[in-house]
């Protein structure tokens, strides 16, 4: 079916004044000033209250931690220290609670605009085995567009690392699970709904055969490879003394210097490691509100990018930033942004690229976060109603900068998955309660 999106109050895309026109799953045409569609279309979506965007795209997440959101436990602590509470507490993890929390965030995502997620799960306590099987099946059955990482924790407190035993698993366990779920969920053709990626929580949270290993299997399943990097000070001083290296080398010994690979945070490089780093092609997702919630630096966007280093945006787990939505990560990152580097420096756009082509070109995608003919037709419409944007005059910017949070309808893949600002076949009434009620366990 040939939809035109028909003159939109604004368009962020080259000569698309009067709209776009999408065909099953993608954008098959762009309608500029003055002209109609080229063929007939079989219906029309009047879009002349809507400020029309690429469908943002979340370069780094962790889901299960909606169900601790603003949690006591780690109220008032430092990042290592915060993360350790708060392991023994996510440890109670079990896959129906994982399913109601994966679920929260896939509706929380879209309804901020976002179509396509990348989530982070490295936390596979006994009985969570199938994690990425469960995160799998949510998606499919909302109709998010997903890059599902594998992630994992390898190195525990009795080995003289930081996190507890009993969310560590082996090496062997971790890479026979990382082949299994390639085998079973990754799907590099353009237009997939499903990816997988590789995802150690850090070069220092795992034995170094992990880091090598999944570098080899990316390669061979034509995956990406995901972790955190340098988030604090505290990360190289800790590298330097239990391994000898900073964390930078530590990826290039393990082979993760390559434009597979994109990091979460980096925040704390030197010169030499961000040519280096953009030499290679590694990108680098920004996650203001985290990093601003933890005061642990700001991200070096514009030396980066300098080098050669896409920047992409995410909202980063809902315990740190205790939320998960794109368009205030949008708004989140031009402040900060502007707080490094100046007003002139960094403009609402800027933000935007970074939410939209930036991320896809984090998770390998040339397929999706650009409006053009071919690529995909996923897209978040929000209109300028509330008292918020009244008396904006350029419309685009005025999302961020009025601070834009919610969107009135959301395209994937050509399908509408949310319609007047509500999830598609999804009782949010419901799913709230059953996820406050599955929360208690956390408390
Ligand atoms: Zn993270």
């Amino acid at each position: 079916m040939r939809l035109w999106i028909k003159d939109p109050l604004a368009i962020l895309a080259a000569r698309a004044e009067r709209g776009i026109v999408v065909d099953g799953a993608e954008i098959v045409e762009c309608v500029a000033r003055g002209h109609s569609p080229a063929e007939r279309c079989d219906a029309t979506f009047d879009a002349s209250r809507h400020v029309v965007l690429p469908g943002l795209v979340n370069a780094h997440h962790h889901f299960y931690q909606t169900l601790t959101r603003a949690h006591p436990a780690g109220e008032g602590l430092e990042l290592v220290p915060w993360l350790a509470a708060m392991e023994r507490v996510w440890d109670r993890m079990t896959p129906e609670a994982l399913r109601i929390a994966i679920r929260m965030a896939l509706v929380e995502l879209m309804l901020s605009g976002c179509t396509t997620a990348a989530d982070h799960h490295n936390l596979f306590p006994p009985g969570l085995e199938n994690a990425i099987d469960i995160e799998v099946e949510e998606a499919r059955a909302l109709g998010m567009r997903m890059t599902v990482t594998r992630g994992s924790m390898g190195i525990s407190q009795k080995d003289g690392g930081l996190q507890p035993d009993s969310i560590v698993q082996d090496s062997d366990t971790i890479l026979e699970d990382s082949e299994r779920v390639l085998r079973l969920f990754h799907d590099p053709r353009r237009g997939a709904m499903i990816r997988v990626a590789l995802a150690p929580c850090s070069p220092l949270a795992v034995p170094i055969r992990v880091m090598t290993d999944s570098a080899k299997l990316a390669e061979l399943h034509d995956a990406r490879l995901h972790c955190h990097l340098c988030q604090s000070t505290d990360e190289d001083v800790y590298a330097v003394q239990t391994f000898g290296k900073r964390s930078v080398d530590l990826l290039e010994e393990a082979g993760w210097l390559s434009p597979r690979t994109w990091v979460a945070h980096g925040i704390h490089f030197n010169e030499d490691e961000i040519a280096r780093l953009g030499q290679a092609g590694v990108g680098v997702c920004h996650l203001a509100a985290a990093d601003m919630a933890f005061g642990v630096g700001i991200c070096p966007t514009k030396e980066l990018e300098a080098a050669g280093v896409t920047i992409g945006l995410g909202v980063d787990g809902a315990a740190s930033n205790d939320s998960s939505n794109m368009m205030e990560a949008v708004r989140h990152s031009l402040m900060l942004q502007r707080l490094r580097y100046g007003h002139a420096s960094v403009s609402p756009h800027d933000a935007l690229r970074w939410a939209t082509e930036g991320s896809a070109r984090l998770l390998g995608r040339d397929d999706i976060g650009r409006i053009a003919p071919g690529m995909q037709a996923d897209l978040a419409l929000l209109t300028l109603d509330e008292p918020r944007f009244s008396g904006a005059q350029d419309r685009i910017a005025a999302l961020p900068l009025c601070g834009a949070h919610r969107a009135d309808r959301v395209m994937v893949a050509g399908r509408w998955r949310v319609i007047d600002g509500m999830p598609e076949g999804v009782d949010l009434e419901a799913l709230i309660a059953r996820h406050r009620a599955a929360a208690r366990a956390f408390a």
